[in-house]
């Protein structure tokens, strides 16, 4: 079964967040438990906390189908230490929303070389924050994103993915969450039949399917290696209406989250419908 949602907003509340996402018709959703665009973030009070688990429950959201996203600014391969010491510090605090909220998994972007340092040294960085977030943490799965590649923002290849894995001591507690315009942009033709076969086929090869933990889905403005992130409604893009059709009839991507983030909020709840009616 497939569980198609969207990345809610939650500016009124975390407890808004699966209300959001039951009013579109989503069967998993995305979010942001704190301003995703500021270092410091108030505590979540402890009655929020209790109005977002029962608001779950009465719209029938379990833990693993909601992929919590962590804060732009948090960089886990910085190579600057202070930078590094403040972005582990968040990501740690990221962690700790998702224990208070019963969340299992939590989505972040690997981090950026900021061409101060090789890609591989970066790489390991992020591998060691990964082990000290996840050492000082319980029953969070750290979920991996790759990127588009822009700028000096690693994780936009299955190397580079599986070069973090590799490294992460508790192998159980992190996955990886594919997002469709990220993988165009990086250079995995998605939108023909034998893109697609192709590019799972070096997933599995290279990461392996257990680590696949939800996806973003998202049509894309730029072309294939464009290593350009521009987000498109589904069908709009230059990744095309198929590509989603492929995804919809793939076993393989069923009981994780699939969620959109296209720019056309409107948009979400014909979007999750159209995605439905192809997984039929
Ligand atoms: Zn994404
Ligand atoms: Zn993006």
């Amino acid at each position: 079964m497939k569980y198609i949602g969207a990345h809610v907003s939650a500016e009124s509340g975390v407890s808004q967040a699966p209300v959001n996402a039951h009013l579109i018709g989503a069967k998993a959703f995305a979010l942001f438990t704190r301003n995703p665009s500021r270092w410091k973030s108030k505590e979540i009070p402890a009655k929020e906390a209790e109005a977002f688990k029962v608001n779950c429950e009465k719209y029938g959201f379990k833990p693993e189908q909601i992929l919590p996203h962590d804060s732009y600014l948090i960089n886990l391969g910085s190579p600057d230490a202070e930078k590094l010491t403040k972005s582990r510090e968040a990501f740690l605090d990221e962690l700790h929303r998702c224990e208070q909220l019963g969340l299992t998994m939590l989505n972040f972007h690997p981090g950026s070389h900021l061409k101060l340092i090789e890609p591989d040294a970066c790489l390991n960085i992020i591998a060691d924050s990964l082990n000290i977030a996840l050492g000082e943490t319980e029953g969070v799965t750290a979920v991996i994103e790759n990127t588009a590649g822009q700028g000096s923002n690693l994780g936009f290849s299955f190397e580079q993915i599986a070069h973090i894995i590799d490294r992460v001591e508790d192998k159980s507690r992190v996955g990886v969450c594919i997002d469709t315009c990220h993988a165009y942009a990086a250079g995995y033709d998605l939108a023909t039949q034998e893109g697609y076969e192709k590019t799972w086929a070096d997933f599995d090869r290279i990461i392996g399917f257990k680590y696949l933990r939800g996806m973003h889905l998202n049509d894309t403005k730029k072309g294939l290696a464009s290593r350009v992130d521009r987000h498109e409604s589904l069908g709009m893009g230059v990744l095309g209406i198929d590509a989603f059709r492929y995804l919809m009839t793939d076993p393989r991507m069923d009981g994780i989250p699939l969620i959109l983030e296209t720019p056309n909020v409107e948009l979400w709840e014909q979007e999750i419908k159209q995605l439905y009616l192809m997984a039929e």
